[in-house]
Formats: structure tokens, sequence, C-alpha cells
């Protein structure tokens, strides 16, 4: 088990790409959030192993997946979707930050080895379509996918999982469509028989998106496949 900063990145490798500045407080800082803010906004805290949502005490299943187990092995997320994480996920989508993106693979690489989870033999980016690629110039899971990988050291592949249909993005649909709406949307060619797989995206909200690419992964012979995604969507509060 390799000995790995938990928390926070060494400032070093991130000093080149930012402006000196912590996104959440404005302090001086080496990368995009300062220590404090990880600290506060992306803190290492309880979460459901199997979609990443908060709970009350670690390695708790949440309600919903002792209802629904998804079809991943487990999830990792760094923080929760709202304000003021969700900014950050705008710029690297519309601001188009590609560096920022890398700043989440990188801290969720980190996270991946201090919580143990197990080594994948391959990383994937959840796909965007080439319509959605062309628009946004890069894709943000992409560049988070290559830099866990990286610090895992294991390789990462963008090219055998691809999106095949173009559809409404997810985020502008309600959530009981979202699962029709992605379905066979992605393709695979590559058999990975045996393999354990680690597939990573921005942001898990109803998780249908992730559900539908694990699903083609394990159909063209994945072992297993596991989840990252930089941040994940809270559940609605209890009315
Ligand atoms: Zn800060
Ligand atoms: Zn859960």
């Amino acid at each position: 088990m390799p000995t790995v900063e938990p928390v926070i990145l060494p400032a070093s490798r991130w000093s080149a790409l930012w402006p000196g500045r912590c996104a959440h407080c404005d302090a001086r800082s080496s990368q995009p959030l300062c220590a404090d803010c990880v600290q506060r906004d992306l803190p290492l805290r309880p979460r459901c192993p199997l979609c990443g949502v908060a709970v009350a005490a670690a390695g708790t299943v949440c309600g919903h997946c002792r209802v629904h187990p998804p079809r991943w092995s487990g999830a990792l997320t760094l923080g929760d979707y709202r304000f003021p994480n969700d900014r950050l996920i705008l710029r690297i989508k519309f601001g188009a930050e590609p560096a920022l993106a890398g700043w989440f693979g990188a801290l969720l690489g980190a996270r991946w080895l201090h919580t143990a989870l197990p080594l994948p033999d391959c990383v994937l980016p959840v796909p965007l379509s080439r319509q959605r690629l062309l628009e946004r110039g890069f894709n943000p899971a992409w560049e988070m996918a290559r830099r866990l990988a990286r610090t895992l050291q294991r390789p990462a592949d963008a090219n055998s999982l691809l999106r095949v249909r173009h559809g409404p993005a997810q985020s502008l649909l309600p959530l009981t469509a979202r699962q029709r709406n992605i379905r066979g949307a992605y393709a695979c060619d590559v058999r990975w028989d045996g393999k354990t797989l680690l597939l990573v995206d921005d942001v898990m909200t109803s998780g249908a998106t992730l559900d539908e690419a694990c699903r083609v992964l394990l159909r063209q012979g994945a072992a297993a496949v596991w989840v990252a995604t930089a941040l994940r969507t809270p559940p609605d509060p209890a009315p």
C-alpha cells in the first residue's frame, strides 16, 4: 500500500497550471482549491460504498442501494454536487478547463489508494458523443480518467467504449426519463473477459448514465466494474 496524502495533492504539479488563488475562498493556493477548502468542501467522510451519497457511519450502504443495488461493485466520489462545488464542474464543462478536470482525477486517484479499493485492469471514461466532443473540445471524464489512471499506475482507454447515439443531455431531463434516454447510447466491441474496470465520470446524479455504460462493459465480459465520480448529487431531503 503506497503512502499517499489522503486529502490534498502535492502543490508542485499544479502550480504551473493554476493562477494561484483558491476557487472557493480566493486565498493564495497552488492548486484549484486550497487545503482548507478541500477539507471543508471535499472532505474525507463516510459515504455509501455503492453510490457515494453521504451516510452517517463508514461502511453503511444507503437505503436506496439496499433496495436497488447497482450493477457496479462500488463507487468513490470526492464530494457533493452542490454549491460551491457545482461551480467547478461548470467551469470544466463550459469554461473549457481540462486542467481542473485533471486535478479532480488526481485527487480521485489519491483517495482511491487511500481507501485501498481494488486496482483496476483499465480505467475508462464515460464517453461523449462525437457531436458533444466537437462542441466542448474535450471530454472532462477522460481528463479525470487519465490522471486517475496515472496515479494508480494503470492503463486508461478512451477508445473502446463509445457513445454511439446522441440524445438530449441527461441534465436537461427529469430523473424518471434519464434511463430511457440513455438506453442503447453506448457500444463497445472490445472483450473485457475477467477484467476489473474503473469507469469515470464527472458527476453521478440518477446513476442512469453509469448504469448503462456499466451494463455494456459487463456484457463484454468484465468481471467487475467500479465507478469514480468527482461529485455526487445528494439525495432529496426527506419530506
Ligand atoms: Zn480556499
Ligand atoms: Zn448508495
